[in-house]
């Protein structure tokens, strides 16, 4: 299978899914991430052109480390638009890969980056089985299964998963993949939470940091829908874990059905 996640910075598709993204590689998936931003603005001492370069390494790291494909797409960070440009660029780019399955950020999303890559994919969703749309990357017969990252906005409408996975036996591969983005997760991000002085300069403190950090982010999920959790996994297991991913099928890519979730979703019991 090919997996295609389309976050809107280069670090969103390994917070929100390198868990799944481990375990399809384990199983000899095939993954892509792609930022459709490039990056630029998401730091307080580095300029522009010298951050584009250090996040576009960072990804590459990632792809490394992972196996995988990493496209930073050229759109600039903190002003992306839903565009026909962005979104024909779009439906080129999916056309090419020939995704089995679509992750991407919700439209309600406190990131005008994060709901703007989602009305982009949505608005490809649809135009990349019509041929006369970006005539010269032939057209998908089959519109790929589309669904949303978790994120943890109530309105209008709260995050429904209807898949979640248990990623506690994969959790190191995550913090892994957060190592390959110092940028962030050790200067940029907790800059923004007014806690740059609390990183440790040892390599064990600084994993650990990354461990808390992961926590805060994605360790509330498994008790939020603990009851899709023990759905999925069953009461024994399912009252246990501790760590998942969790995605929620957009309307808009062709319909999650209890049959393509099998294989689409292969890790689920
Ligand atoms: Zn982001």
């Amino acid at each position: 299978m090919r997996i295609l996640v389309i976050g809107a910075h280069p670090d969103d598709c390994e917070m929100k899914a390198g868990g799944i993204t481990a375990l399809y590689r384990a199983a000899g998936h095939q993954v892509k991430f792609v930022s459709v931003t490039n990056g630029e603005s998401g730091h307080h001492r580095y300029p522009l052109e010298e951050l584009k370069k250090i996040r576009l390494a960072e990804t590459q790291a990632v792809a490394k480390l992972m196996g995988i494909e990493y496209e930073v797409l050229g759109n600039r960070d903190g002003r992306l638009q839903p565009t026909i440009e962005a979104r024909f660029e779009l439906i080129a780019l999916i056309r090419r890969y020939q995704p089995d399955l679509i992750l991407t950020h919700r439209p309600n999303d406190y990131h005008p980056d994060h709901r703007a890559t989602s009305t982009l994919v949505c608005d490809a969703a649809y135009m990349v089985i019509v041929p006369h749309i970006v005539p010269e990357v032939p057209a998908l017969r089959v519109n790929p299964v589309i669904a949303y990252l978790s994120d943890h906005f109530q309105k209008p409408i709260p995050f429904e998963p209807t898949v979640v996975v248990d990623i506690g036996p994969v959790l190191e591969s995550i913090l892994d993949q957060m190592t390959c983005h110092p940028s962030q997760f050790h200067e940029w991000l907790p800059w923004t939470m007014c806690e740059e002085n609390k990183i440790p300069a040892d390599a064990a403190g600084r994993r650990e940091y990354l461990r808390q950090f992961l926590k805060r982010f994605n360790g509330p999920l498994a008790d939020r829908y603990r009851d899709v959790v023990i759905a999925t996994y069953g009461p024994e297991r399912g009252k246990s874990i501790e760590w998942i991913e969790a995605f929620e099928p957009c309307e808009y890519g062709s319909p999650l059905t209890d049959e393509n979730k099998k294989t689409l979703f292969p890790m689920l019991p």
